[in-house]
Formats: structure tokens, sequence, C-alpha cells
């Protein structure tokens, strides 16, 4: 087999810039040491998240030129709509800013105080406007997707027998919905199976509840089952992601992933009343129906990037990438979540670095190295961005300390990748010399964006 190549030719660069240890040691003290706080102009590759960081294609630039900005019905709307439905084949398309706008119209409808929202693991947007709602957001990961080391086809996969111990325990009148989110992102970027979101929906049938999907990454989910699950090998990806979708009552969706776009994103709904509801708050916050916070180019630029999402060069592509930062990393012996993931490599913190207790966040600490190393900015996905307090302020850690490296789509070539292993593999030859950090400010809810950290001593 041939190497696999970028199948695309760039038409248009942007300069990155390079910056000294000396200057990046500045910035870092400068920012707090949150990755978050530096300016992306003194980031050298940026995998902080592949979330709106994707290039666009000559296409999608010329639908920018032709997006019809009226205010009502537009001709870009209408493209839109068409390839949202003929995707997801859900009645309602509720175009949004962004994939929390849509979670947040959603959430603020259904959620509520008493009430319970299971997903396979929630996003931590998803998590927050379900918390902000009043109610409780429960992730229900299988034993092997709580397991980092463990290589397994599906570790996205929801707990089936978990979901249904759950909706009888609190009450199916207490569960508004059920989600699974594909690929599950928090999980490590890990794939659901289509049997896994069958059996799920088959469960959520019998107790009368709805069942929607986070479906961010929709498409990469959709390569992994063709790759992996019996059946599909021979099954368009396009066909695929048509099955999917057939199982789900809605769908929630930030374009900026596997949209190809930089700004968007959707919800999608089956129920009538919850759809007129839904469009009275979206008109309220987000804008008029047809264009939901949107420009007419945003939409048309979506419904491109839909299309092109499902080439399964593209596909091939983008998957194998990352396995193959993933397969290089493993070989130098530094510990991975399992197998690579659709979008992103997580370094295992907990395991790279297992002198520095969770209360002293690992992961954030191995982000400041990376950023100090090679100009490498990544994100901590531990007990900064999960970690919760006891009513007597003593942390509660999160189950994982990853450090996510995610990839934007169609940005950077293998010889940035090669890069990217070269300063990962010389972080982790120097890691017992690596400290803790404490949180010096930090806000009330999702903290990991703004908290401010001090080096231990
Ligand atoms: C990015 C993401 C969201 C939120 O979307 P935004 O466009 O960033 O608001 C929700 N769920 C998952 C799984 C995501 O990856």
């Amino acid at each position: 087999m041939k190497t696999i190549i970028e199948p695309f030719k760039i038409k248009s660069v942007e300069p990155i810039k390079f910056t000294t240890r000396d200057e990046r040691e500045r910035i870092l003290k400068e920012a707090y040491y949150n990755v978050f706080l530096i300016p992306a102009e003194e980031v050298l590759i940026d995998l902080l998240t592949d979330s709106g960081t994707s290039a666009m294609s000559a296409d999608q630039w010329a639908g920018i030129m032709k997006g019809d900005e009226s205010y009502a019905g537009a001709r870009s709307f209408y493209r839109f709509e068409k390839k949202v439905r003929e995707l997801t084949g859900l009645k309602h398309i509720i175009p949004t800013h962004q994939g929390r706008a849509a979670e947040r119209i959603l959430f603020s409808i259904v959620g509520g105080k008493g009430k319970y929202v299971p997903n396979n693991s929630h996003f931590d947007t998803t998590r927050a406007n379900v918390e902000f709602s009043g109610a409780e957001a429960v992730d229900l990961p299988t034993e092997e997707g709580k397991r980092p080391e463990v290589i397994a086809d599906f570790k996205g996969n929801m707990d089936v027998p978990s979901l249904e111990a759950f909706i009888k325990k609190v009450g199916r009148e207490n569960i508004p919905l059920c989600m699974i989110t594909v690929t599950n992102n928090s999980g490590g970027g890990q794939p659901v199976s289509m049997k896994n979101i069958r059996e799920t929906k088959s469960v959520c049938t019998k107790y009368g509840i709805p069942f929607f999907l986070d479906a961010c990454r929709f498409a990469e989910n959709a390569y992994f089952i063709k790759k992996r699950e019996p059946g599909y090998a021979n099954i368009s990806v396009k066909q695929i992601v048509q099955e999917m979708f057939s199982y789900a009552d809605g769908a929630t969706m930030s374009a900026k992933k596997d949209a190809l776009v930089n700004m968007g994103g959707f919800l999608a709904i089956n129920d009538d009343k919850l759809a007129t509801s839904a469009r009275n708050l979206l008109i309220v916050t987000e804008g008029f129906p047809t264009y939901g916070g949107l420009a007419g180019r945003d939409l048309e630029a979506i419904a491109q990037g839909l299309d092109e999402i499902l080439d399964e060069h593209y596909l091939q592509y983008r998957i194998r990438s990352v396995e193959y930062l993933g397969e290089k990393l493993t070989k130098a012996g530094v510990a991975i979540l399992q197998p690579p993931g659709g979008h992103a490599i997580y370094l295992d913190a907990k395991r790279i670095l297992p002198h520095i207790p969770p209360g002293e966040y690992p992961g954030q600490s191995l982000v400041a190295e990376l950023y100090r190393v090679g100009g490498i900015r990544a994100v901590e996905i531990g007990s900064v961005m999960f970690g919760k307090y006891e009513s007597d302020g003593q942390l509660i850690p999160a189950r994982m300390e990853l450090v996510r490296l995610a990839i934007p789509r169609r940005v950077y070539t293998q010889s940035h990748i090669d890069y990217v292993i070269e300063v990962v593999v010389e972080t982790f030859e120097k890691r017992q010399a690596l400290k803790g950090y404490e949180i010096v400010e930090e806000a009330p809810m999702l903290r990991h964006f703004t908290a401010k950290f001090s080096p231990m001593n």
C-alpha cells in the first residue's frame, strides 16, 4: 500500500510565526499558564481544537460569494436545509450560530430541575447547558470506554444496560431525552457502533424517551463504522450516515467540526411542538428561523462542507493522519488513549506524569510544557476541565487526566505532524522534571477557558 496523501493541493497559505524558548516562557507567564489566554499568533502549531479551524475548499469559498443575504427565506438557507435533511432525514432544520446555541435552546426547553439527561459522554458545553437549565447531565460510557489503555473498536459506546437501569431508577418521566455523542469527544474521539446506536434507540423507544445525536463528528464516526463494524465495509459513508440519523428523533450539530466551516451549527428535530418552541427561542436570541445567527454565506459553506466531508478519500486521509501521530507516539513509549480517535490524540497525563497528583493538574503541566518546548498548543481534558468541588472545597478529580492534540481539518501537512511528534517525544523524555500547577483564579462554570495558574514549587 502506498502512502496515504493529503487529498488536496494548497491554493492559499497562511504563514506561521516562530518564537524562541525565552519568548515562549514569557508568553506563558503573561497568560498565567493558560494556553487559552495566549494570542494565536504566538503559537506555531495550534492543536487546541479541531473546532472552527478547518481549511475551507475553493468550492466553499465560491459559496461564500454566492451566499444569499436575504433576511427571510434566503436561497442559501434552502440549500442548507435540503442538505441537512438529506443526511438526517429530520423534519425541522433550525440553523444556529454554533453547537452550544442549539444545546442551549434545546435544554432550556426540555431541561430543568429534577430532570436527567443521559449521554455516552457529555461534551463540556453540552454538560454546561444541561446543568445551566437545572437538570443533571449523566455520563454512561462502557467499562472499556473508561480504560485509556484498552484497545477496542467502539470505545465511544453507550453502556446500554446501565442506561436501562438508570431509566428505571429515576423514572422515564424525568428523562426528557437521551443523547449519544458521535464520535465520543470527551471519551477520546472514540466511535460509537451502529449496533450501539440501534440498541440505545430501542431502549429509548421502550420507555418512550426521545433519542438525540450530538452529531458533531458524524462523518468520522461513520467512517469508523465502515472500517470496523461487520456488514458495513461495502456500504457508502453517506448511507451509513443516513442510517445513523434514521434512529434519531433529533440532533444537535456544531458545523465547526464535520461541516468543514469556521462557524455554524444546527438543531434538527422531528417533534412539531418542540420545533415551534425552539424556533420561538431562536428568534429571541439567535435570529429569524431561516438564518439563526448565521450569514447566508455561512449556510452556503456549510451545505458545501456537508458534501465534501463524505468524500471517502478525505476520511481515509483524516483518520489515517491521526492514527499516524498515535502510532509514532506509542512507538516512542508515550502513553496515549488507545486506540487513536477520529479527530485527536489524547496523551494520558496520569500515566506520563505519575509524580504529579490530580490536584496539581498533570494535564495542565504537560500542556504548558508542550508550548514551552515547541510552541504547540494543546488542551487539558482532565481535572481542570471536569474537576468539581466537594462542599468543603476539596477537589473531586476527573476520571481521566488527558491532554488533547486536536487536528484541524485539512490544515497541517505530514511534516507538521512529524514536528509535533518530535516535540511530544522530547517533552516525554524530560517528564521527570515537570511540576504541578495550582489554580489561582477561576470562573464558576467552564473554568478551563479563563482560569489562571501558577507553577508549584
Ligand atoms: C464542539 C462540540 C460541541 C459544541 O459546539 P460549539 O460549536 O463549540 O458550540 C458540542 N458537542 C460536541 C461533541 C462537540 O465536539
